[in-house]
């Protein structure tokens, strides 16, 4: 349920609603609009008599029941757009998010040579794994802290802030020592005990749909993060597994302008990992940014052929570098700019 206060209710008012749900063994989340205040039920409100007492309030406008499970994730909880703060910039405003970098860090020549390049080429954030979820246990599992440490020694470099994946909750701490944005992965989306951990330790996160979950599901594993109070949360749609085999995955763009519609949170395409391969790419990056994404995460690698994982969906510098002005054009349309 949440609480509409009248336009003009006084600091009082709204606070004699807070300690009312309190007092109902409820947490009360409370978001100030440029109008009027909106306040929001959290927990078990069911109670019908609690509805009717909270709408007879003073400066109360009306309650409304939210019909869905995810709460604090919602619109209407939260009707203005979040304003995820990274290295200066703010992921949801009018400038876009360029994540960019190699899949997995392999080496500091290569995660080096590929910083620089994306950082040249107008990325605003590095990305790279150094703990990586390989469906094979024989596959390169990624560096581990050395890679956490590589990672920092890039982002020292190039002033670009780090996304990393974090696969286990005891790892949390170690991870954000190193990292500006954890990110949680597709095949960890509803890993709870992970989202508790993100959520408590107060980071930022980038959480990626899982492969077969739905939007819905993605808004309730956010919820998670949320309910510890940690609202520096940003979705990523990076392609859902579907019958066809074309493609590593289908790019769900459908995703985005419903995301943006349902929740208050910033939404990041990543057209890598959605399409599997680097001539698909470009093509998803553009659509996504023309159906309102916030931001773009991508696979960048000097030699694809050599990556050591995900090389087929890499592109290489001087693609990006392309990309990223046809990107721009895009973004324009759109009003946004990169
Ligand atoms: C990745 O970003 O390299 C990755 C493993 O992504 P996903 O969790 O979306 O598969
Ligand atoms: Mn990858």
């Amino acid at each position: 349920m949440i609480v509409i206060m009248q336009v003009g209710a006084t600091t009082q008012q709204i606070e004699a609603v807070v300690a009312r749900i309190k007092e109902m063994g409820l947490t009360p989340h409370v978001s100030e609009g440029q109008e009027r205040t909106i306040i929001g039920l959290v927990g078990d409100d069911r109670q019908e008599a609690d509805r009717d007492s909270l709408s007879l309030m003073e400066g109360v406008e009306r309650t409304m029941r939210v019909s869905h499970p995810y709460k604090i994730a919602s619109r209407e909880f939260h009707p203005t757009d979040t304003l995820v703060p990274l290295n200066g910039l703010k992921v949801g405003d009018k400038k876009l998010v360029l994540i960019a970098g190699p899949c997995s860090v392999e080496s500091r020549e290569q995660l080096m040579e590929t910083a620089q390049a994306v950082k040249e080429a107008g990325a605003t954030a590095l990305r790279g794994g150094a703990f990586k979820p390989r469906t094979s246990p024989y596959s390169f599992q990624g560096l581990g802290e050395k890679g956490l440490e590589l990672l920092a020694e890039a982002r020292e470099a190039t002033g670009l802030p780090v996304v990393t994946e974090v696969m286990e909750p005891g790892l949390v701490p170690l991870v954000a020592k190193y990292a500006d944005v954890l990110q949680i992965g597709a095949r960890n989306m509803q890993n709870y005990a992970l989202l508790h951990a993100a959520g408590a330790s107060q980071h930022t996160v980038l959480l990626k749909r899982g492969m077969m979950s739905t939007m819905e599901e993605l808004l309730m594993a956010a919820e998670y993060i949320l309910s510890h109070g940690n609202h520096r949360v940003m979705l990523c749609e990076r392609g859902i597994r579907t019958f066809e085999t074309y493609t590593r995955n289908t790019f769900d763009i459908n995703a985005i302008p419903v995301l943006k519609q349902r929740t208050h949170l910033p939404v990041i395409a990543d057209p890598s990992h959605a399409t599997g391969r680097w001539e698909y790419v470009g093509a998803a990056a553009k659509a996504a940014i023309a159906a309102g994404a916030d931001g773009l995460i991508m696979e960048v690698h000097c030699s694809p052929e050599k990556a050591l994982s995900d090389g087929a969906q890499s592109l290489r510098p001087d693609k990006f570098a392309r990309l990223v002005k046809e990107m721009r054009r895009v973004a324009e349309a759109v009003d946004r700019t990169i």
